[in-house]
């Protein structure tokens, strides 16, 4: 399988190149230049297979070849053996067709680990491989760091520095990263901002010559093997309904597009589904792309659902070459516009993204109704970003005969702040992480300056 660029100048690269590139040479994206097909009768063979087995069997056209299938395999299980429930990611009956699927059963309790799990394996497999290390660089203000904390906290090839604004971020939050002791993890509270602790990754990516040669990864979700991963549990849950045979819709708050986009490839390669609705937070450029034709960046807005706060979402554009029929030069000069002046799509790209995309986007107050409504009619406390995507299947259902799949992105327990104020006692963290706020801390506080911050990763990498 070869990986092209949806800017269509940089060059093609293979499965094992593009999980340890990140971000294409032409400011694009690498997406697979063709997409696997999975026919009917192996659709229909995966009903009763474990996830891991599933797993393995949507992936592995993706890795073509490049890693064997024992050792594909094994990777898989060690990655889904994290897992707290033994059916990786549930799904819970919430009426007579619409459906929870519990993606927060990972280390961390949101839906990140479904991906960081794998990719922090496959980055330590190709380096092994390569007789060489690397060092990995994020800024977070919450999911993304811990997650890829927990997910390469047993690499011996990687090295990881996450960079989170200090005293900015929810105690949980923090915890879930500052207790992993792992000698290869490094966290650092930035004194300064989320923006502050951005630019300096930027900047670190655009000139490496301070780790003299060692390789820098991305473990953010331009990476194509957290979509590949995402793939995975669109197909089992629509099997788990009776798939190949019926559609399901599935229902994804959505902030950087990656987890939808990763639903729409299993479309592509030939899931039944009848609609994908894409439900967003008060920061809602998807929702007004798609209703009024306005792809206009705007102000960020600090919601209750904070890991949905985003102001461009970056694997948009991977949907865009879609749309735009795979032209790379039209999706370029999009985005270039974009970054500078509000823009809008050419009609029939648009058109081709209404056929399968519907939108809702709800403030902070309906956030709060949402949970209590949700609670009141179905016994679940839902996170608040789950909640967005509670409303928007309801709002946005379609034929009611189809079964709606919403994606449940965390546990209720990470984002306590919203679940009290919509009237609620906390929710208690799930069992093994109930010494969460006793276990010892490790981090490291720097000042907002980009010299301090590489003097002190290329010190203690490994
Ligand atoms: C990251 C995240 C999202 C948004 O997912 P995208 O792939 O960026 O669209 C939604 N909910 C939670 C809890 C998240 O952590």
């Amino acid at each position: 399988m070869r990986y092209i660029s949806t800017r269509g100048q940089a060059p093609a690269l293979s499965f094992e190149e593009v999980v340890l590139t990140g971000m294409a040479s032409d400011g694009g994206l690498y997406v697979p230049e063709t997409v696997p097909q999975l026919s009917h009768e192996e659709l229909a063979d995966m009903a009763g297979c474990s996830y891991a087995e599933i797993a393995f069997r949507v992936m592995k056209p993706y890795v073509g070849g490049e890693i064997d299938d024992d050792t594909f395999r094994g990777i898989v299980r060690d990655a889904y053996a994290t897992f707290s429930h033994d059916a990786v990611v549930p799904l819970n009956q919430l009426d007579a067709n619409h459906y929870l699927l519990e993606l927060f059963h990972g280390p961390t309790l949101a839906f990140k680990d479904v991906a960081l799990q794998l990719l922090g394996r496959l980055l330590d497999h190709f380096l092994a491989k390569r007789g060489e290390r690397a060092v990995i660089m994020g800024a977070t203000s919450g999911d993304t760091g811990s997650a890829a904390i927990e997910g390469c906290r047993h690499c011996d090839n990687l090295d990881i520095f996450i960079l989170h604004p200090h005293e900015r971020v929810s105690e949980v939050q923090r915890r879930q990263m500052t207790t992993v002791l792992a000698n290869n993890v490094f966290n650092v509270a930035i004194e300064g901002n989320f923006d502050d602790a951005q630019a300096m990754v930027k900047a670190s990516f655009a000139d490496q010559t301070f780790l003299n040669g060692t390789r820098l990864v991305a473990v953010n979700s331009i990476n194509w093997a957290r979509i590949m991963a995402q793939v995975v549990y669109y197909v089992a849950s629509a099997v788990a309904l009776g798939a190949p045979h019926r559609k399901v819709s599935f229902c994804v708050p959505s902030a950087n597009f990656g987890n939808v986009f990763a639903g729409y490839m299993a479309y592509r390669m030939g899931l039944p589904v009848e609609r994908f609705v894409i439900a967003t937070n008060a920061n809602d450029i998807l929702h007004r792309t798609l209703a009024d034709n306005d792809f206009s960046k705007q102000a960020l807005i600090a919601t209750l659902a904070p890991s949905m706060d985003i102001v461009v979402s970056s694997n948009f554009e991977r949907l865009l070459f879609e749309a735009y029929q795979r032209d790379g030069a039209a999706v370029a000069e999009l985005l270039e516009r974009f970054q500078d002046e509000p823009s809008a799509l050419a009609e029939a790209p648009l058109a081709r993204l209404r056929e399968m995309f519907a939108s809702h986007s709800i403030d902070d107050a309906t956030i709060l109704e949402v949970i209590r409504e949700a609670h009141h009619r179905t016994q679940e406390i839902l996170d608040p970003h789950t909640a967005t995507g509670y409303r928007a299947a309801e709002r946005e259902r379609g034929d009611e005969s189809v079964p709606m799949i919403t994606l449940a992105t965390a546990h209720p327990a990470k984002f306590a702040e919203a679940v009290v104020k919509a009237g609620f006692p906390g929710v208690p963290l799930p069992p093994h992480m109930d010494d969460l706020l006793e276990r010892e801390e490790r981090y490291t506080v720097l000042p907002a300056e980009l010299a301090a911050v590489q003097r002190f990763v290329a010190e203690n990498r490994r």
